[in-house]
């Protein structure tokens, strides 16, 4: 376990329990409910290379609280490809998906009641050909099958993992539940969309279009945006599905991008990038630098440019104590989960920047997933303006409640949020679980 992952999932426990205790004195068992993860599923792949060696992958799925009848509402989360993979990291993330489906929705009853989880195998997805990536997410299938389900455990895309892998999952979890009688499509979501692949319209847009609607609300109700220009420059660290998607529909929301990195360094251009040619390039090439008409800029000195908003679409803990007072940009976009460290927060809060945390901006991924779980449970097809629609309520709905809890308790965004989550999820756990509640809580 490395000291980051414990460090991280310390953090976040403390921040639970913080926001449990602190703020809304509630009883002792259902804080230990909220801090502790319910199934920890540890497993190895054994996967052949296409040269025929044999490895064995170690992987997770952590299944982190379920506050609604689970059977009926499913855990949900990512499932990611990477070498920081650990157990403590993917605590962690389990986590902020519970927080993250309890905040957004446009009234109470539509909030997406989910519980929180997810999973990862931990490699270097780079060094994989498509065919071995296949065979990864076939091995997991069939390692994961028992913890699973549509009722029960929902996968989606996450970091290297997108419809591909994603549909080689499904289709080896049907073969494998094809005589149980239940719709096995279900059982993730960020299917493709194409060829029956069974996925939803938009769905690979969703973090991207969630995030532009999570700042064009806080661009309406949020006075620190008086000081930011109605026009803002972006600059995004991360050019995947997340990453690539917020820029894409950057134009149409009045915002231009003047910045983007990747794993291999970034670019960066004051007057502006074409974004889709920058993204027909760097899909030939695979890297960002590969596009002419920008300078190029090593990844330390990314967070230093000139910008009004940075997106961090990349990973985990980039932003940390030794680099957060570097950063130029008034907002600050969480697009990738879990980007800031604790005292980075505290760093970019001192310097009056704001941080619009994970757990609300990047909450389209869930919102949409959940707009495909229903369809497969459903039968029933979505089309891309009723996604859209849906999805721009649920994130209104998600950043307004937000706002007016942060008002309310006198907090930072982040801990509004969790604010929010904790106080939707608390009641229902309660509720659940047959505790009694003290007369000291809030909720
Ligand atoms: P991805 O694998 O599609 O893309 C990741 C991008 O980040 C790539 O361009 C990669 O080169 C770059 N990158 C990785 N490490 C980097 C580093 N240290 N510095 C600079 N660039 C780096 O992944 P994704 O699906 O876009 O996910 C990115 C983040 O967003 C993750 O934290 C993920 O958990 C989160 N997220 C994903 C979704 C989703 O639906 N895919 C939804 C919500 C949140």
């Amino acid at each position: 376990m490395s000291t980051s992952g414990m460090q991280m999932w310390k953090s976040e426990q403390q921040r639970i329990q913080h926001i449990a205790k602190d703020f809304l004195k509630l009883e002792p068992e259902l804080i230990e409910e909220l801090i502790q993860c319910k199934t920890e599923f540890g497993f190895f792949v054994r996967l052949t290379r296409d040269n025929g060696n044999v490895e064995h992958l170690k992987g997770w799925r952590v299944q982190h609280c379920n506050p609604y009848d689970t059977g009926r509402k499913p855990y949900k989360g990512g499932f990611m490809r990477a070498l920081t993979v650990e157990l403590d990291m993917l605590r962690t993330k389990a986590a902020l998906m519970t927080w993250k489906c309890a905040v957004v929705g446009p009234t109470d009853e539509e909030r997406v009641q989910f519980g929180g989880a997810k999973g990862g195998l931990q490699c270097d997805p780079l060094q994989y050909s498509e065919a071995e990536s296949k065979r990864q997410m076939e091995g997991v299938a069939d390692e994961i099958d028992p913890i699973v389900g549509p009722t029960w455990d929902s996968l989606g895309p996450d970091a290297a993992v997108g419809p591909k892998e994603i549909r080689a999952f499904v289709t080896r979890y049907s073969r494998l539940n094809k005589d149980k009688g239940i719709p096995c499509g279900a059982v993730a979501t960020g299917k493709p969309l194409e060829h029956g692949g069974g996925g939803c319209p938009g769905r690979h847009k969703a973090p991207g279009l969630g995030m532009q609607f999570v700042q064009e609300e806080f661009k309406k109700i949020h006075p620190f945006f008086k000081n930011i220009p109605p026009t803002p420059r972006a600059i995004v660290q991360g050019f995947g599905q997340v990453g690539s998607a917020y820029a894409h529909l950057a134009k149409q929301f009045g915002v231009t991008i003047i910045g983007v990195s990747d794993i291999y360094g970034g670019i960066y251009n004051p007057r502006g990038i074409d974004v889709d040619k920058l993204f027909a390039l760097s899909q030939k090439t695979g890297r960002v630098s590969s596009y002419p008409d920008a300078d190029p800029v090593s990844g330390d000195e990314f967070f230093k440019q000139e910008s009004d908003i940075l997106v961090l679409a990349a990973t985990e803990n980039v932003l940390t104590k030794k680099n957060a007072s570097s950063v130029k940009a008034r907002v600050i976009i969480e697009g990738a989960n879990a980007p800031t460290t604790p005292e980075a927060d505290i760093i970019l809060k001192n310097n009056n920047q704001l941080v619009i945390p994970d757990i609300l901006a990047n909450a389209g991924g869930v919102t949409v997933s959940y707009f495909e779980w229903c369809q497969d449970i459903q039968g029933k097809f979505w089309l891309e303006t009723e996604i859209r629609n849906e999805l721009q309520r649920y994130m209104i709905g998600g950043t307004q409640r937000t706002f007016q809890i942060a008002q309310k308790f006198g907090v930072d965004l982040r801990t509004g949020a969790g604010l929010s989550a904790i106080m939707y999820c608390a009641p229902a756990l309660r509720q659940k679980h047959g505790f009694k509640k003290s007369a000291k809580s809030l909720v």
